[in-house]
């Protein structure tokens, strides 16, 4: 009968689901594994390319020394792709937990604000910082500097000869008393066709998805799924050329 078909389909429906979702689980597993095996070689690469450069200075000529710096470089920037993949996967078995402290954010956003000034500074770009909350919040600070660093790596990387504002505004959300933080730049900006897929896994965005090998589009996955973690929420708005802004809604307490 009909009925007996519907029951039959729907067994088969949830058989493929289950299979597809342990697929799924597998896969994300093997990511993490292989994320993490591939830290501990390239982090004894790094601290050796130090080593060298620091001891070895006096003694090596000037290309040696340049070509360290590359090694040193690329090194880094490849750490910096494993640790997102290791954190995307490590959010999606639900296996990232946060340590939660008391948070000077306005002091975090000084101290990031100067580490990216002297990129900014290359570029032409200035760099403002305008903080109207000086209070304390609840949150995990080493995931909460590297939501800001996410977002200022973006904004210098993107804008050229503008301007990046950055603001601290206390404010509730539905009575829920709460701080804003919000990246502004004057640069390239995002197409509005572009601005939803944003926050997709591996995605990048208009010119940059030719421009831009080395990005892997996780950032702001990334970011997104962080700041979600602190019950918070992150939004953005672009008129590309004029003003982007990347808005950070977070709980002063986490409970
Ligand atoms: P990645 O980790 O590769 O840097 P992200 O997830 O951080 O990628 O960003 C995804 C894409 O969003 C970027 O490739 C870029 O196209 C776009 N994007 C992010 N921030 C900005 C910005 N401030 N201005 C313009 N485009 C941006």
């Amino acid at each position: 009968t009909i009925e007996d078909q519907v029951k039959i389909k729907t067994c088969e429906l949830a058989l493929a689901k289950e299979a597809a979702e342990k697929a799924s689980m597998a896969k994300t597993e093997f990511l993490a594994s292989m994320s993490h095996e591939l830290r501990t070689p390239l982090n004894s690469v790094i601290g050796f390319t130090r080593r060298v450069m620091n001891r070895s200075a006096n003694r090596l000529d000037e290309r040696s020394l340049d070509a360290l710096a590359v090694v040193d470089r690329n090194a880094n920037h490849l750490l910096g792709l494993i640790n997102n993949l290791l954190d995307i996967s490590k959010l999606d078995l639900g296996k990232l937990e946060l340590s939660l402290t008391q948070v000077a954010l306005d002091e975090m956003l000084a101290e990031t604000k100067n580490q990216f000034l002297p990129m900014a500074e290359v570029k032409g770009t200035s760099v403002q910082l305008e903080c109207q909350f000086h209070g304390l919040i609840e949150a995990d600070a080493t995931r909460l500097r590297q939501v800001i660093i996410n977002l200022m790596a973006n904004a210098v990387k993107f804008t050229v000869g503008g301007e990046i504002k950055i603001c601290l505004v206390e404010k509730s959300v539905q009575k829920v008393p709460g701080v804003e933080l919000r990246v502004e730049d004057t640069g390239i900006g995002i197409a509005p066709d572009d601005i939803e897929k944003l926050f997709n896994k591996f995605q990048k965005v208009g010119r940059e998805e030719k421009l831009n090998p080395e990005g892997t589009g996780l950032g702001l996955a990334l970011t997104k799924e962080l700041v979600e973690l602190h019950k918070g929420t992150v939004s953005v708005t672009s008129e590309p050329g004029k003003l982007t802004v990347f808005s950070v809604w977070l709980p002063q307490r986490h409970g």
